[in-house]
């Protein structure tokens, strides 16, 4: 049974680039903050941001 080694060695280079912009969401009051890095919490409530980026599956 050989159906699934056409690719052993699959590439993320999407999420490899460290200049990308990401978007984060505050879970509080919905603030949304584009940055290329984490800014750390809300500019509006100081409630911790969620990357939204992360939680698409
Ligand atoms: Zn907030």
């Amino acid at each position: 049974m050989t159906a699934n080694d056409t690719s052993p060695n699959p590439t993320w280079d999407v999420a490899s680039d460290p200049d990308a912009e990401s978007i984060y969401e505050c879970l509080s009051c919905g603030a949304r903050v584009t940055d290329t890095s984490h800014p750390g919490s809300c500019p509006r409530c100081d409630d911790p941001l969620r990357n939204r980026a992360t939680s698409l599956e």
